[in-house]
């Protein structure tokens, strides 16, 4: 082989080809210049080198087209002209079935697809490999030669290494341009981290949620016309929501259909209405009338940065971008002309409540979405209806194309774009693996948690909504041993009232259908912000004004929930606890509020319990020191061991670069909880754990091995961690533990597994 051309360095034939290539490859790297002109100069260099008249990048579209990137002896005109469809012609064959192709007269195939713009009728043979990086497909590089002739082994080797090292480039983002660049990073195999909105893992294929409507009509020729098309496109938006509402899987009770009722009270919002209809009384079409004013709105509201008001603003969003569908004459943000897969990954850059309900959700594995917290309208809606979900998935628009594959893991946050096929299979595995392991766990669901050495260990269930109650019956929990009752405050658009607070509760209670429900007193403050409640910007906001500190200091929120609480339990038993006491004297405080509300209640005849039974949370390490005199003047203890030992580590509960560091299964933490449990024995109060630790079976088993009798969980948890209990011995744990504590283990939990493991317990 020699060098074809002048500006090509000197070649030596002794040396192969491959090598030459790689090395004018380094040197074209290092070498100034944009993307396009180091493609340029790939391709002139590998022509030269494989004495092939014509050498060629294409690479992958988003819409899985081909496109001439650069070429050496096609016509230059034909770059960035040139594309063929997906599976088009011989090099979209090549890049469709990831094969080289090596043909003496490739005219001659069946498959040839001619395109006159690039001069190529002239060249007969044809190789191309596919440029595959990751095992995705970046793109095909193919050389040309006038004559017939097959390319040997030598030359197909060296175009597919050669290719290898192009897709290396490509993908640092070296020789392409920007769009190329993007569309290359849209063909690779990507991870993308978000925040759990709704848990479970969904496999599918991506369907992107129909961007918004561009308006490009702005003014009316005739408003009278164009206020007929802007009543129209109202009564239909109202009626749609109607219809949505009353469908089966959102006509149940529970937040979801508090949150879409007040997305319903938007749309007949007399406001909104009056200006988007004034408008067009102004000259603008309806369209550019919707825009207009959902623009104003945004502009309004973002000066606002509370989480409370974007929500809004988002509800608005939707309901503008609902309006300009129906405008456009498609409503629904399915895109008309796609039939949505069984197996839908739903992917959107926001999204509201009621759009999600646009979709079939028998057909959705996943929802994925670029903002969106746990606490966002979409979030609930999908939690109801069983969705998994994962929000805050920066840039995940930009990464994907329709019809790609996806998983969503919505117990890690992560989702998974376009996954190589192994891990696709350990994604399958694990589905099954966990529908396998729920049927075991369902099998244990009516046996009492009672351990190998016959103790009945108490397992409840955590809540925050209502349709976490129904996880009480699935799980066999024995109740509700922490129902986190801010999470009403925190999805509602008001400050939820006494009647409607108390009707929260009393659902609670029937949904939990005779068994016990711990309430917890509003855990609001700090980061959960209320924003219908003035708050101070604070520093420090999981150990600033929260919870009781700000129920004594607003003493009026704490009496409407008592209120509400009350009438909610009325003639029977009120189990209440009070979150971060951090002094006896705090409890003593709303214990007197507490007698007193229900003291007057009884004097005026107002409904209320038989008894109130009132508890303190655990969460703060000074109540280590106060604590027979907190024993004293509770009915029982609750230990929230999430706050508990970010306070006693001084580790920041939500900030993953301490959240590994100090373990909860060492020996501080361990004798800290012991010391609260023996003071519990002392006083006969009884005492439960009700942080995540509680859920982790290894955990929960030292807590068993502590003492502890009682524990509150995630519901997901209850199946695991009672199959650990069936599988325990717990005297064996509890001397094995002791004696981990007591020699100054470095590695408790280790240790802890590794007994499990002997002792053939469950973990
Ligand atoms: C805890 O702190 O352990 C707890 C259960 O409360 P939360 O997680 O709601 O703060
Ligand atoms: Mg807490």
């Amino acid at each position: 082989m020699q060098s074809r051309r002048n500006e090509e360095p000197e070649i030596s034939t002794s040396e192969p080809a491959l090598r030459i290539i790689m090395r004018r490859l380094r040197e074209i790297m290092a070498e100034a210049g944009d993307g396009q002109s180091r493609l340029n100069k790939i391709v002139r260099h590998v022509a030269g080198v494989m004495v092939a008249e014509v050498c060629s990048i294409y690479l992958k579209r988003r819409d899985g087209s081909l496109e001439l990137f650069a070429t050496e002896g096609l016509n230059p005109d034909a770059v960035h002209t040139t594309r063929l469809k997906r599976g088009e012609g011989l090099v979209g064959r090549c890049a469709e079935l990831g094969i080289t192709i090596n043909l003496p007269d490739a005219q001659k195939h069946p498959a040839f697809s001619y395109r006159p713009e690039t001069g190529e009728e002239q060249y007969h043979s044809l190789l191309a490999v596919p440029i595959l990086r990751s095992g995705q497909l970046l793109g095909v590089l193919v050389i040309q030669n006038h004559a017939f002739k097959e390319y040997s082994e030598d030359d197909v080797e060296t175009l597919q290494a050669t290719a290898m090292v192009v897709a290396e480039h490509l993908v640092s983002g070296a020789v392409a341009n920007a769009e190329a660049d993007a569309e290359i990073s849209r063909s690779l195999a990507a991870v993308i981290k978000g925040e759990v909105l709704s848990e479970g893992i969904g496999l599918g294929r991506v369907v992107l949620h129909a961007p918004r409507i561009v308006v490009t009509k702005l003014t009316a020729d005739d408003p009278a016309s164009e206020l007929k098309r802007l009543e129209a496109a109202i009564i239909e938006l109202r009626s749609g929501l109607d219809e949505m509402l009353e469908q089966e899987q959102v006509a149940n009770d529970g937040e979801h259909r508090d949150v879409l009722e007040a997305y319903r009270m938007f749309a007949h919002d007399r406001g909104w209405e009056r200006r988007i209809r004034e408008a067009v009384q102004s000259g603008l079409t309806a369209d550019a009338a919707v825009e207009r004013v959902q623009n104003s709105s945004r502009a309004r509201m973002l000066r606002n940065a509370d989480p409370y008001w974007q929500e809004r603003q988002r509800d608005f969003d939707d309901l503008s971008d609902r309006m300009l569908r129906i405008l456009a004459g498609h409503p629904s943000g399915v895109q008309p002309q796609l039939e949505m897969p069984a197996d839908t990954i739903l992917i959107a850059r926001n999204m509201g409540p009621a759009e999600l309900l646009d979709y079939d959700p028998a057909k959705l594995r996943g929802l994925v979405v670029e903002d969106g917290s746990a606490q966002s309208h979409v979030a609930v809606v999908a939690k109801a209806l069983g969705i998994p979900a994962v929000g805050q998935a920066v840039g995940v628009v930009e990464h994907v194309s329709p019809g790609d594959n996806a998983i969503i893991d919505a117990e890690t946050g992560e989702v998974y774009l376009r996954p190589l096929s192994d891990v696709m299979a350990a994604f399958s595995d694990k589905v099954r693996f966990r529908a396998r392991r729920q049927k075991k766990y369902d099998a244990l669901r009516d046996l009492p948690a009672v351990t190998k050495d016959g103790k009945r260990i108490e397992l409840n269930i955590n809540a925050g909504l209502l349709y976490d109650l129904a996880h009480l019956e699935e799980s066999g929990a024995d109740g509700v041993g922490l129902f986190r009752t801010e999470l009403q405050f925190m999805v509602s658009h008001t400050l939820p009232r006494l009647e409607r607070q108390a009707e929260t509760y009393r659902q609670a209670i029937a949904a939990a259908a005779g068994k016990p429900v711990v309430f917890r007193a509003l855990d609001i403050g700090g980061d959960k912000v209320l924003p219908y409640l003035r708050q101070v910007k604070e520093e420090n906001p999981a150990i600033g004004w929260r919870a009781v500190r700000m129920s004594l200091d607003r003493k009026g929120l704490l009496r409407t929930q008592l209120r509400a609480l009350f009438k909610a339990t009325v003639g029977g038993e009120l189990r209440l606890m009070v979150p971060m006491i951090t002094t006896t004297r705090e409890m003593v405080e709303v214990k007197h509020i507490v007698d007193a509300e229900l003291g007057r209640a009884r004097r005026k005849g107002m409904p209320c319990p038989e008894r109130v039974r009132l508890g303190a949370m655990f969460e703060v390490p000074s109540l280590l020191f106060e604590l027979d005199e907190l024993f004293k003047i509770v009915d029982f203890v609750s230990i929230g061991t999430n706050d508990l030992m970010q306070f006693l580590f001084a580790a920041d509960r939500t900030n993953a670069m301490v959240g590994s560091r100090y373990d909860v299964l060492s020996r501080a933490p361990l004798r800290a909880l012991k010391q609260i449990l023996a003071a519990g024995i002392r006083h006969n109060v009884p005492i439960t754990v009700c942080g995540e630790m509680a859920g982790r079976p290894i955990d929960a088993m030292a807590l068993v091995a502590l003492g502890f009798r009682s524990v509150s969980m995630a519901p997901a948890a209850v199946g695991p961690v009672k199959a650990m209990l069936l599988s325990l011995d717990i005297s064996d744990a509890a001397r094995e533990l002791e004696r981990l504590i007591d020699r100054g283990e470095k590695d408790i939990r280790h240790s802890l597994v590794r007994f499990a493991e002997k002792a053939g317990v469950d973990h």
